[in-house]
């Protein structure tokens, strides 16, 4: 029996074994008989099996060691892909034990991923049949992925099993340097292509070049020129020919000899031309060159030797035409000469800073800064410098100036010199670009001195503000456009408005506490003349340069308030408008004692006033019966009485007009305390007014043997504007005392007048004087003289009788016309009544006709007139008296009228043949009194007017009203005369 036979007799035994296995439940008998047979058929099998393996068994380890002998690893699968076989270069690689590996596939020892590829290629030959070569990547038993080639083939035995026998090579290193090789080889023919084309790019570059460099040449504006060694221009560009004003053609080939004009300047081009052949060396020269004939230029010359490959030397010209250049560095070098003269004359500091460092300093600026040297200044910090407190203040513009953000140009900061004095400067800066960079300019200009006036100035202006804020009046100051600058605590305690709250306001911010609204006020109308504001003023005054207003508030703060403010221009140094002030005062305390007081005159004028109705009602009233009993005594008189009768009669007539004149002078004293005395002005003959006050008292002088002299200065002009009657009055008061209180001796009267140069050269102050030799006036009596009703003592009025009123009224008249009176008296010696008044030259008039000299020698002849029942209508004592002592002259005697009324009165008493008639009375004029005469009396008296004023037309009222003629006042005897006579 064979191997193979065995081995299939093994398995058709196992076979029945298992068939025994399932038979062995049905029969032990059969059971034992099989079993039998198996075990004799076993024994033979093994045997036979036995000696099979012996001789299998060396034939394996020849094979063993054959297939260990292979370095490259080998295998063998079984169907299962499970190894069967592998060589020891297998395992090594595998770094197993063969045992290990046996029976086991190829997931157990690689990576899953190379496992599944081997399962798949190995498939393949199963499922083919046919062999493959694998390049595969395998993880060696180090870890190290090798690159493997496998041979897998397909081998199935005389039993039909199939196998997988495998060989594997490690072409890892061989794949390395063949990568190698490869990368090599790519590398080299990149870089060939790269060269290829770079020499072709050069090629075509240099063809290009050559174009170009001609091009580039003749672009070049400076004239090039080649020249050989034998001086011959080889090559010239299109600038050289144009400044040779010649073509290329005419060029080429020639020499300096023949190119330039003078042959000197061709010389001194070959000699340098020759030395830059001979020395190698380039020379550079500027030279000043006619190339064409007239125009001459400055050029730089460049020349430089080249030499070929083949050693030819040429020379290489460049010209280059500076002639502009040369002008413009002239011109530089001039502007920088004069910008160098000012900034080093300038008055000014003049600084550049960069890097926070000096980089440049004028002259002026080391006076400045003291001792320093221009070298001890440049690049050293600016801010050393500096005063400390300034410091920071001055480097942070700095900086943001040279960051270019927005900072002042002008300030002021304090610098500290080299001795350590501290100097004010103002700074004016502006960012450069100084050498390319940022950099600040600055000019500096000394303002200690400055400074300190200012500061001297701010400290006066300081205890100015002081002074108005002590003021006691509320004050405040305006500048010139009306913003408040000063509100005194008087004025924060008057409008309750501090001075914070105000000071720094406009727009008439100021009123709001007077008239609760913006409005101009005092203080601006001492600015601007403004009639709008000065109505708004109960008082507006104006004193030198202030303006004092009077205001009624009444809203103020606290209530009802009268202000008075004083308001004033201010002036500044120069005489220009400042501003102005104003100051307020309270005056509302003042105000109610002003008005109690306006009141209380109010009052007493008008008790005055009532006195004074009620003293010319009395005269009125007692003059009327007076009249009577003066006019019918007169009657009397002219009637057939005894000696003693008309003696009686006498007596009551001159009781009579001595009661009269008393009576007229309480109404003159009257007049005048009502305020109603009115002075006329009309020409005055000053010797005739005196002659007739001294012919009034002459009677009684002469009663007495007093002589009455009087003098009267030469120079003194005629007549003078004034009222003739008042100053008559006067003097006839003085004169009348005189003669009451004289009982022997000499009346004097004297004048003298004095022009005032100030006014007007025709003015005049005429001083009168009366003196008499009488009983004087006690020295304590004499400044009661003056007064209303007084009288040195009352033995005086029983003995000379008299009112007190005479001086009074004299006094009064005096100082209406300007002047003054008084008296120098002695008891026992005499008194002098001194009077002045005020009067200015009138022209002179034709002098009357009873002038004092003419009246003294007429008398006698007037004596025997007709007789006449005449009646005087006259107001004024002392007119009366001048009439009453014409017509005693002409041979008449007459009643008196004061008035109208008194007229009528007079005329319903007894009839009169005339009536002399004064227009102008109190009462009733002489106009109304006319008419109603005519209209009672058809056939009554003849009436003649006496006017003081000649005015045209008065003539023809007066004939009107009804009267039948007229004269004029003063009166002049001689035309009294002709309408006396005229009515006979
Ligand atoms: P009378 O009407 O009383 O004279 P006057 O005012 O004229 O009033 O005078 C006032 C007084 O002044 C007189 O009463 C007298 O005492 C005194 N007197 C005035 N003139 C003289 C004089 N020439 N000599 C002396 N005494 C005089």
């Amino acid at each position: 029996m064979q191997f193979n036979d065995a081995l299939q007799r093994l398995c058709q035994l196992r076979a029945r074994l298992d068939d025994i296995r399932i038979k062995s439940q049905l029969s032990p008998a059969c059971l034992c008989e099989t079993l039998f047979d198996t075990s004799l058929e076993l024994q033979v099998i093994e045997r036979l099996l036995e000696e099979k393996c012996s001789a299998d068994k060396s034939q394996l380890l020849f094979l063993e060691r054959i297939l260990n002998s292979f370095t490259d690893p080998l295998f063998v699968k079984d169907r299962r892909h499970r190894y069967v076989l592998i060589n020891s270069a297998e395992s090594d690689f595998a770094a197993r034990k063969h045992e290990e590996m046996i029976g086991k596939t190829s997931h157990d020892f690689f990576p899953k991923e190379q496992a599944d590829i081997f399962w798949e290629k190995d498939e393949e030959v199963f499922a083919t049949g046919r062999e493959n070569v694998n390049e595969e990547f395998v993880t060696d038993g180090q870890g190290i992925v090798r690159t493997m080639f496998t041979k897998k083939t397909l081998y199935v035995d005389e039993t039909g099993n199939e196998f997988l026998v495998g060989i594997a090579r490690d072409v890892t290193k061989s794949k390395k340097i063949e990568e190698q090789l490869k990368s090599a080889h790519d590398e080299m023919e990149k870089s060939v292509h790269e060269r290829t084309a770079e020499l072709e790019n050069a090629n075509q570059a240099l063809t290009d070049t050559r174009d170009y460099l001609d091009k580039i040449i003749n672009s070049i504006g400076d004239p090039i020129h080649v020249k050989d060694r034998q001086h011959r221009v080889v090559l010239v560009n299109d600038a050289a020919c144009k400044l040779f004003c010649r073509s290329r053609e005419e060029i080429l080939g020639r020499t300096a000899y023949e190119l330039f004009p003078s042959p000197e300047m061709a010389e001194i081009s070959w000699r340098k031309d020759e030395e830059v052949f001979t020395t190698g060396v380039e020379n550079v020269n500027e030279e000043t060159n006619t190339y064409t004939p007239g125009v001459t230029c400055t050029v730089l010359v460049k020349k430089t030797l080249y030499m070929d490959k083949s050693g030819n030397k040429f020379l290489v010209g460049v010209t280059r035409d500076i002639t502009d250049r040369k002008r413009a560095e002239e011109a530089l070098r001039e502007s920088e000469k004069k910008y160098s003269l000012l900034i080093n004359n300038a008055n000014e500091s003049i600084i550049v800073a960069q890097d926070g460092l000096l980089k440049f300093v004028n002259p002026i600026t080391l006076s400045l800064l003291g001792m320093y040297s221009e070298k001890e200044l440049i690049d050293r910090p600016f801010p050393h410098f500096i005063y400390p407190d300034d410091r920071s203040m001055v480097v942070e513009n700095y900086r943001r100036r040279i960051a270019n953000e927005a900072v002042p140009p002008r300030y002021a900061f304090r610098v500290v010199t080299s001795e350590g004095i501290v100097k004010w400067v103002e700074i004016n800066a502006t960012l450069i670009e100084w050498q390319g960079r940022p950099a600040t300019l600055n000019f500096l200009t000394d303002i200690t001195e400055r400074k300190r006036t200012e500061e001297a100035l701010l400290g006066s202006e300081q205890r100015l503000m002081d002074i108005i804020d002590f003021l006691p009046d509320a004050t405040f100051v305006i500048d010139r456009e009306g913003k408040v600058i000063a509100w005194n605590r008087a004025i924060e305690a008057m409008t309750g408005i501090l001075a914070k709250d105000m000071v720094g306001k406009g727009d008439y911010e100021y009123a709001l506490p007077f008239y609760g609204s913006r409005r101009p006020i005092l203080i601006d109308l001492v600015i601007k003349a403004d009639r709008e504001i000065e109505s708004k003023y109960d008082h507006i005054e104006k004193k030198g340069r202030s303006l004092m207003g009077e205001a009624y508030m009444p809203n103020m703060r606290g209530g009802i308030v009268y202000l008075v403010g004083s308001a004033s221009v201010l002036y500044d140094s120069a005489g220009n408008v400042f501003g102005a002030i104003e100051s307020i005062r309270d005056i509302t305390e003042r105000k109610i004692v002003e008005d109690n007081l306006i009141r209380a005159k109010e009052a007493a004028e008008a008790a005055t006033r009532s006195k004074s109705e009620f003293l010319a009602n009395m005269s009125h009233e007692i003059r009327t019966p007076l009249n009577a009993v003066v006019g019918l005594t007169g009657l009397l008189l002219n009637g057939d009485l005894t000696a003693q009768e008309r003696d009686y009669v006498e007596t009551v007539r001159t009781s009579g007009n001595t009661l009269l004149s008393v009576i007229n002078e309480i109404l003159d004293f009257s007049k005048i305390e009502g305020g109603k005395m009115e002075l006329e002005s009309q020409p005055v003959h000053l010797r005739e007014c005196i002659c007739v006050a001294v012919d009034l008292v002459k009677a009684d002088a002469e009663k007495k043997g007093l002589a009455i002299k009087y003098c009267l200065d030469e120079t003194i002009p005629a007549y003078f504007k004034g009222d003739d009657t008042r100053l008559r009055q006067v003097l006839v008061n003085l004169l009348s005392n005189a003669v009451k209180f004289t009982h022997a001796g000499t009346i004097e009267i004297s004048v003298t007048a004095k022009p005032i140069q100030t006014t007007n050269s025709r003015q005049y102050e005429l001083h009168f004087s009366v003196s008499d030799t009488g009983i004087g006036i006690p020295e304590e009596k004499l400044n009661r003289l003056f007064q209303s009703f007084s009288q040195v003592d009352s033995t005086t009025t029983r003995k000379y009788g008299g009112t007190g009123l005479g001086l009074a009224i004299s006094r009064r008249l005096v100082e209406l016309m300007g002047g003054e009176i008084w008296v120098v008296s002695q008891p026992e010696l005499g008194s002098t009544f001194h009077f002045t008044i005020l009067a200015e030259e009138a022209e002179n008039i034709a002098l009357p006709a009873d002038s004092c000299d003419t009246r003294a020698k007429t008398p006698a002849r007037w004596g025997n007139a007709r007789p006449l029942r005449i009646l005087l209508a006259e107001d004024n004592a002392i007119n009366q008296m001048v009439a009453i002592q014409m017509l005693k002259r002409l041979g008449y005697s007459a009643d008196v009228a004061g008035n109208g009324l008194e007229v009528l009165q007079a005329i319903e008493r007894q009839p009169y043949d005339v009536v002399l008639m004064d227009v102008q009375m109190p009462e009733m004029d002489g106009l109304v009194a006319a008419q109603e005469i005519r209209k009672l009396w058809p056939k009554g008296p003849r009436i003649i007017a006496i006017t003081a004023y000649a005015l045209k037309g008065d003539r023809e009222r007066c004939l009107a009203a009804g009267m039948d003629d007229y004269i004029s006042k003063p009166i002049v005897i001689d035309e009294l005369r002709r309408v006396l006579e005229m009515g006979d």
